[in-house]
């Protein structure tokens, strides 16, 4: 499904994007070779002119840990990731604006700017002090993906089997304490008993960044359908991502993406779905979608699925605008 570059052109002039998730701050550090976020690069996914080709206007930019920094020193990796994030942006005042709340994310989608949210991906970066989740916010960080894929002081990880712990006491103290805070809960990666954990207690909409649907791709990152209900009784959102191993275990194209943007809207409708790249995360991707600049490809495609205009509009963009809004990141919150 291959698109030519005025019809790219027509459908981002159409269509506004809000990405759910992306580890791409990983190569603001430079320890991934020559990387400028400002000009088109070949090893990565993402960078600012592909992200405005694309049609992207808010990106979650995750600060992700490597497991090798994990337990001790994931605290100073989250801290160097986030000076290599805030050292890169501020190269592009006129085009990426670092957002912290619902009035700056309204602010700045009436202009042509790009909206970026900092987000930690894993627990870890704590160090099982909830003091430092206050620092974090301080800093910038409006979101928090409870767990990467092994269980961690906060709760169990989607990657430790059917049996893993769901949430620990440390995990319900900073669910409580994002709430208060108007931090936005990321349950990708948590794991089955985690997600059930976590939606009893919370008293805001959560998130689940990058997942795809069991249903059709039966892997222990993907949400099942009692999941899914239950993600929209919350009034949560799920990004579908574009990793194929996520996606069929066979024949991972944009057509069996799509397929599981139709499940996910049949279960949960079209208010509670949305995209969570998770572009420079992969190491691999759909011959389709190699980067972001082919999001477009993504939009023929739920046209050609037969979602009506304001249905994808809600898809690419409002959904996770309304978590924003919904999950109480509307400025105002005191820490102290
Ligand atoms: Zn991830």
């Amino acid at each position: 499904m291959y698109i030519s570059l005025g019809e790219t052109q027509k459908v981002c002039d159409e269509y506004e994007i809000f990405d759910a998730h992306c580890d791409t701050v990983q190569y603001f550090t430079g320890e991934k070779g020559s990387y400028d976020f400002l000009r088109e690069n070949k090893q990565a996914h993402i960078d600012l002119p592909r992200l405005k080709t694309g049609g992207v206007k808010a990106q979650i930019f995750a600060l992700f840990i490597e497991p090798c920094f994990k337990p001790e020193g994931a605290l100073k990796r989250c801290l160097y990731l986030l000076d290599a994030y805030y050292r890169t942006v501020k190269r592009c005042p006129e085009d990426l604006i670092t957002v912290y709340n619902y009035l700056d994310l309204l602010k700045v989608s009436k202009t042509e700017k790009i909206a970026a949210f900092l987000f930690v991906e894993g627990g870890e970066a704590l160090e099982g002090d909830l003091g430092l989740l206050h620092d974090l916010y301080l800093l910038g960080v409006r979101g928090l993906g409870l767990t990467w894929n092994e269980e961690n002081q906060l709760a169990g990880g989607a990657m430790g089997g059917p049996d893993s712990i769901g949430l620990k006491s440390f995990g319900r103290e900073v669910v409580r304490e994002m709430n208060k805070l108007g931090m936005m809960i990321d349950l990708a990666h948590i794991s089955p008993q985690g997600f059930w954990d976590v939606l009893k207690i919370t008293n805001t909409p959560v998130i689940v960044s990058h997942a795809n649907t069991a249903a059709l791709c039966n892997h222990p990152r993907n949400l099942t359908d009692e999941q899914m209900k239950a993600l929209r009784e919350n009034k949560g959102v799920l990004g579908l991502s574009f990793y194929p191993p996520f996606i069929d275990h066979e024949k991972a194209d944009l057509n069996r993406l799509l397929d599981h943007f139709e499940h996910a809207a049949g279960i949960m409708g079209v208010e509670h779905i949305g995209i969570g790249s998770d572009f420079d995360g992969i190491d691999i991707v759909l011959e389709e979608l190699p980067d972001v600049s082919f999001l477009p490809r993504l939009i023929v495609g739920l046209q050609g699925r037969g979602f009506k205009k304001e249905e994808i509009r809600k898809i690419l963009f409002e959904n996770f605008f309304g978590i924003v809004q919904e999950s109480g990141t509307g400025g105002g919150n005191e820490v102290y």
